[in-house]
């Protein structure tokens, strides 16, 4: 069989522990038999980040916005434990942080939805895509312990010195402070991100923020996604048959709870933050979750939402058997493969990526899967298989396909 041609390259960036080593095997048995595979190859695994003084991070993502596609290894954000383990000369920022400051990115978050892994949720059938505004709020805070009696104030001063000033509250004893701010720009990008989002996989955005409390700062949200919607989407949006609904976030809680999903949930930073893992563990696993950043100008980063699974590494370090689900890293793959082909009008590239996740979905469907999954499944007959056969069994699928 000839291999499918690409014209363009994909970004790609390599990454740490055990995803490092699923990433060669998916390679090897997944791609490179069938792909004349182009890409850019960028090392964020730590040791190189640490040689290049994180230069290879910087320089990864600035391919990324020349190619608008990229595909990424988990990788290690470094704390003091890692800073003694890889011998660092700086404990260097998260390479996700660092990419997704440069793309100016949201984050949307995808499970995999498989017969035998059901959601908590029972009425739960379609996904639910969870995109959280990665920028400022809570996360990017002031706080003050106040000490006892005094007045506390809001002041904003101009740059011609002119000052807007608000009583935030008069403490007749101790308590406590809190500033937070967000931007036009980083809201309008949010916003963009969420509608291009739905346009691209045809789902209705749904929106939900604290308006009804929160009457300039949430409310701000709410006006600016409106307007740009009624600007530059409402008539995309009708054209694609797709609706864009704003809604209170307890009101959005409660509905969710009750759809069937197949929708894109765009929240504030802390609201996506903890609904991103409500929703992802009430799907099943984290190993079978997706992530993708998409900046406003239309560049994509695909990767796994888990981590390097650090404990399954050190165990394959000791020479011991690993069963480490490689399902989100092979999603990871399909999705940039699929957009590059889109992009570049290679159907035979997007009619693979498709391919390759139904042979998962079979392998998985006919019982073959990963401890995590045989864990969680409601099939009988599993067979648990190790890290790299399971990667072998699903290129047996895809063979048979
Ligand atoms: P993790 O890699 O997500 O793994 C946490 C636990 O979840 C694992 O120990 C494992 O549970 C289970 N798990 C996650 N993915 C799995 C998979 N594919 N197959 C089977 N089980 C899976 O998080 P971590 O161990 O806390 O973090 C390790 C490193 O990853 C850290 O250095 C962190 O900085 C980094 N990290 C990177 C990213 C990223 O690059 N996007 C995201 C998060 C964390 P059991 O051990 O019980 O089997
Ligand atoms: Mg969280």
């Amino acid at each position: 069989m000839e291999k499918i041609k690409m014209s363009t390259p994909l970004v790609e960036m390599d990454g740490d522990e055990m995803t490092r080593i699923l990433w060669k095997m998916i390679k090897e048995e997944l791609l490179l038999p069938y792909i004349d595979l182009k890409t850019e190859y960028y090392d964020l695994g730590l040791e190189y980040r640490n040689e290049t003084n994180d230069q290879v991070t910087i320089d990864s993502a600035e391919a990324t916005k020349k190619y608008g596609v990229a595909v990424k290894c988990a990788t290690i954000t470094p704390n003091a434990a890692r800073m003694s383990e890889y011998h660092l000369k700086e404990m260097w920022k998260s390479p996700n942080g660092t990419i997704r400051a440069a793309l100016d990115g949201t984050v949307f978050r995808t499970p995999i939805v498989v017969k035998g892994i059901e959601p908590c949720v029972k009425n739960w059938e379609k996904p639910i895509t969870l995109a959280r505004h990665a920028y400022g709020d809570v996360y990017k805070n002031t706080e003050i312990r106040v000490p006892g009696a005094g007045t506390a104030e809001l002041v904003f001063t101009a740059q011609d010195g002119t000052q807007i000033r608000e009583t935030i509250h008069q403490f007749t004893g101790a308590g406590i402070i809190q500033g937070i701010h967000n931007t036009d720009k980083s809201i309008e990008s949010f916003a963009k991100a969420c509608f291009n989002y739905a346009l691209d996989t045809k789902q209705d955005l749904w929106f939900a923020t604290k308006d009804t409390i929160s009457k300039k700062y949430d409310h701000h949200f709410k006006d600016i996604f409106q307007d740009i919607y009624e600007k530059e989407y409402e008539e995309k949006f009708k054209a694609a048959g797709i609706e864009y609904f704003y809604t209170l976030i307890d009101d959005a809680v409660a509905r969710v709870m009750k759809a069937r999903g197949g929708f894109i949930w765009a929240c504030k930073n802390y609201d996506g933050d903890v609904m991103s893992d409500m929703v992802s563990s009430a799907f099943g696993s984290l190993a079978m979750m997706t992530s993708v950043l998409v900046s406003p100008s239309g560049v994509y980063e695909y990767e796994a939402a888990h981590g390097t699974v650090q404990r399954h590494y050190y165990k394959h370090l000791k020479g011991e058997e690993t069963s480490t689900n490689s399902v989100a890293t092979i999603f990871a793959w399909t999705g940039a493969l699929r957009k590059r082909g889109e992009l570049d009008r290679n159907q035979e590239l997007t009619a693979f990526a498709d391919r390759l996740e139904k042979a998962v979905i079979q392998t998985i469907e006919s019982g073959k899967m990963t401890k995590d999954l045989a864990l969680i499944t409601s099939l009988k007959d599993v067979t648990v298989l190790n890290s790299g056969d399971f990667i072998r069994a699903v290129r047996e699928t895809f063979d048979s396909l």
